[in-house]
């Protein structure tokens, strides 16, 4: 877990190497010979890479989200949609996103994930939202309005406080048509998933969004990634950062010491053994974790899972195979493993 940022989607060093990246929370500091090239306008193509990402994460965290709703105690609506605010985007390069996307309006579908509900109800990319359950949407924002991602969260909120059983009515704008649409849900945890755009290998949950860094969607497998998805989903369906500020845990400079480096270790082998749970209800090789850590986890140690409140690369691959045996040996889905049974007491 590191510090959680509401972001907007400005661009990348990596998927697009011209636009100097800064964003609300964590400073990325930017190589001078990159930063002269901070005005070039992005190609075409960053948006159709962008999208791609996104939709890889959408269907992962909606397989994952779905498939554990009975280990979670917070639900939601899941619909498979995600969307974007078309003021996530630079004001200087609105139009080019708008063009990409299609936004007739402030909140767009950036993709549907195939054969949820959204995708059953006829919902497509490039669709804009005009309302949700009859809460108007924002219409077209005005010329140089702020880069904020508000209306973004405002919206994906409206659809996480819907009951979760309850068909979800939109009103959908295309082509210069006002269309209904009904979607009918399906029960999941309540989690947000997003991209950490500029991030190296870094991933983070708050306890209500989970952020995973776009170099994980650079040639990591879907199925290396959901291993990484699940470990963060699983430290919000543990309430790990509310228990852990309960506790007074020093997140910080301080966060190996004693106590501190203790208690995160403790959290931080918790959200490793309810991940390959979540992996294995979903419908994952459980162990596509072990393996993850066994070949990749030389990689990522040095950003995702630094320091010592993190176990080592490799006892984290011999603890998860143990824990990836057993769940072979049993063939009912889902699994409610005893760990999650620590949700409700107090770290100390
Ligand atoms: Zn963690």
């Amino acid at each position: 877990m590191s510090i959680p940022s509401r972001l907007s989607k400005r661009f990348a060093l990596r998927l697009a190497p011209f636009l100097i990246l800064t964003m609300a929370g964590p400073v990325l500091t930017v190589a001078p010979a990159k930063a002269a090239a901070a005005d070039a306008a992005p190609p075409p193509a960053f948006f159709e890479t962008l999208r791609a990402a996104d939709l890889r994460l959408a269907t992962i965290a909606y397989r994952l989200t779905t498939s554990n709703a009975a280990l979670c105690d917070r639900l939601q609506p899941q619909i498979g949609m995600p969307i974007h605010a078309l003021t996530q985007y630079a004001a200087d390069s609105r139009a080019d996103a708008a063009a990409a996307f299609g936004f007739a309006a402030t909140i767009g579908v950036e993709a549907v994930v195939a054969g949820a509900p959204a995708d059953r109800a006829g919902v497509r990319a490039n669709d804009s939202i005009a309302a949700i359950n009859g809460v108007a949407q924002p219409g077209l924002p005005v010329s140089g309005a702020p880069e904020v991602a508000s209306a973004r969260d405002t919206a994906e909120a409206v659809i996480a406080d819907a009951p979760p059983a309850r068909p979800l009515r939109l009103t959908v704008l295309r082509g210069g048509r006002t269309l209904p649409i009904v979607v009918t849900p399906v029960t999941g945890c309540r989690s947000r998933f997003e991209i950490l755009l500029g991030s190296g290998l870094d991933a983070s949950a708050d306890g209500s969004v989970v952020q995973i860094g776009e170099r994980f969607f650079e040639g990591y497998t879907d199925a290396e990634i959901a291993v990484v998805v699940s470990h963060e989903l699983a430290h919000n369906i543990l309430r790990h950062r509310a228990r852990l500020d309960a506790a007074k845990i020093n997140r910080g400079l301080l966060a190996e010491l004693g106590r501190n480096g203790r208690l995160i270790r403790e959290t931080e082998d918790q959200a490793d053994l309810l991940g390959i749970y979540l992996l294995a209800n979903a419908g994952y090789d459980p162990m596509s974790a072990p393996k993850f850590w066994r070949t990749k986890g030389g990689a990522v140690d040095g950003g995702l899972f630094r320091s010592r409140t993190h176990a080592s690369s490799k006892a984290r691959a011999d603890t998860l195979e143990a824990a990836a045996r057993e769940i072979a040996a049993t063939s009912a889905r889902p699994i409610i493993p005893p760990v999650l049974a620590t949700r409700d007491t107090p770290l100390r």
